[in-house]
């Protein structure tokens, strides 16, 4: 797609108080590009609307004069939703970052879209209260840009998933009409729920300026416990899994990942979990956090553990955390993982899952196909256990040239696309679909669903200028 014509981008700033542009060469390559790093960032202008009323007379203006537009949140995406390689506008959300009243009693809490992850669990926790969605890149990433993603994260298992904390959103149409949906309602049976659609539709929709969050209790903290293990294979892993979901104790979260990346963090500075962590390991480690209701529930869950490391059968090491610090410190090397990895230089990334019951035969033909295919590859495998979703990281060899890396990498994601349809699996767990998998949506949607989802986008942006060459 060509740049914009330059008198078409002059009229519009004619619009528009002064500072509400930037085509500053650092800008531009800023916002104009996501964590996934493929494509080159290539906007025309940054736009940083202050309120919804901007962004709804910004929006028709665009509409008006053929322009397209790219929302942005945090940048965090890793599938391309918010990159803007063709010469759009890059709507930044970033200057609508108000965090607004917390009602303790409705628990609800309303922002705008730009506000921060982390800035929102702060405010809820003043109160006692928690939004719980929560993973890595909670520090950078929008909530406007978690709900149009529809985020998972490391407490899904517990929480379900980012559709479920939100009560109420403000979106805005490419012709410039306002929604208000849902409001602070927490039942309000009265048809199609719109709301719905512009969750995980990445942008392509509307445009989310505002939002009324659902809050739940925090965690109590001195009932919080936190394990890192060491076991012998992936099948163990999901045997404790089935183990402590039978237990009586709530898990709140069950992340695993494996040697190599426990290695990758390690290396990057982070804290050994064990005094005698095997650098050569093979083996397969897991994260669990629990919130306990009886201390001897959980006393009997650990005497399991305990034999079971004794006889060497599939528990190999294990480290219960004793301070909020020791927490934070096991937890950092589940959390580190991707960003150690993706700051190491080249590398290529898949969100894949299937059913919690075919994990096992999953993680074990995909460990063994890339073995078998592709040598060559040093493969990062971690994910959360309880949602069935494992995220696969490879780093570039040094031999291989980028192009040649990618080349294998659009085969070996053949390779992995029509395994996971095996098990009717999804090609994009929670990453979304972005740019970077579009061409294999057909892996985990039908013809039909798709046919919809285009009609869908045709109601809302008929001249395809919203997020336009994203998901459909
Ligand atoms: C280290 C790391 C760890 C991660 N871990 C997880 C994880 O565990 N679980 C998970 O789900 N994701 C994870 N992610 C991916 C990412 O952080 C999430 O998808 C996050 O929700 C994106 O938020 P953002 O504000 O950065 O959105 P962006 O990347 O800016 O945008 C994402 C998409 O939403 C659209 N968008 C953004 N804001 C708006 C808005 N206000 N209105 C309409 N559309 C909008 C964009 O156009 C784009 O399509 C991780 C990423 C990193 C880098």
């Amino acid at each position: 797609m060509p740049q914009p014509h330059s008198q078409t981008l002059s009229e519009l700033r004619s619009l528009f108080r002064s500072d509400f542009f930037s085509n500053d060469a650092h800008d531009l390559i800023t916002y104009g590009a996501d964590w996934s790093g493929v494509l080159t960032p290539d906007p025309a202008l940054i736009a940083f609307p202050r309120s919804t009323f901007e962004v709804a007379s910004f929006l028709s203006e665009c509409s008006r004069l053929s322009l397209s537009v790219v929302p942005s949140g945090g940048r965090t995406g890793l599938s391309g939703g918010a990159v803007a390689a063709n010469g759009e506008i890059v709507l930044s959300l970033e200057k609508m970052n108000r965090i607004g009243r917390l009602d303790a009693s409705a628990r609800t809490l309303q922002v705008e879209a730009g506000a921060i992850t982390e800035n929102i669990h702060r405010r809820a926790a003043d109160d006692g209260l928690f939004w719980p969605v929560d993973f890595a890149s909670k520090g950078s990433s929008q909530v406007g840009g978690n709900l149009s993603t529809n985020a998972g994260g490391v407490r899904v298992i517990r929480y379900g998933l980012t559709r479920q904390w939100v009560l109420g959103l403000t979106v805005v149409t490419m012709a410039g009409k306002v929604f208000e949906l849902g409001g602070s309602l927490e039942k309000n049976n009265t048809g199609i729920d719109l709301r719905q659609i512009f969750i995980g539709t990445e942008g392509t929709l509307g445009v989310i300026t505002e939002a009324v969050l659902k809050l739940t209790s925090l965690p109590v903290e001195s009932r919080t416990r936190v394990l890192f293990l060491e076991l012998s294979d992936f099948a163990a892993v999901l045997d404790l899994f089935r183990q402590a979901r039978s237990a009586s104790f709530l898990i709140s979260a069950y992340e695993c990942l494996t040697a190599a990346c426990l290695r990758e963090v390690l290396s990057a500075g982070m804290k050994s979990p064990f005094p005698n962590f095997d650098s050569d390991s093979t083996s397969v480690f897991a994260l669990i956090e629990i919130e306990v209701e009886e201390e001897m529930v959980f006393d009997a869950f650990l005497e399991t553990l305990a034999r079971d490391a004794e006889n060497q059968a599939s528990v190999l090491n294990a480290v219960v955390a004793e301070t909020r610090k020791h927490r934070e410190e096991l937890w950092e090397l589940r959390e580190r993982i991707a960003e150690t990895i993706l700051s190491q230089g080249e590398a290529h990334q898949q969100d894949l899952s299937v059913g919690v019951s075919d994990l096992a035969s999953f993680f074990q033909g995909v460990e063994s196909r890339y073995r078998t295919a592709y040598p060559e590859f040093e493969v990062f495998i971690f994910g959360h256990i309880g949602d069935g979703n494992l995220h696969f990281f490879i780093r570039k060899p040094e031999k291989l040239s980028s192009d040649d890396f990618h080349k294998r990498c659009a085969e070996s994601d053949q390779m992995l696309f029509e395994f996971c349809q095996s098990f009717r699996g999804s090609v994009s767990a929670e990453h979304g679909i972005g740019l970077l998998k579009k061409d294999a949506l057909h892996f985990s949607k039908s013809t039909a669903e798709i046919e919809y989802a285009r009609a869908l986008k045709n109601v809302f942006d008929p001249e395809n200028f919203l997020n336009p060459g994203k998901v459909v």
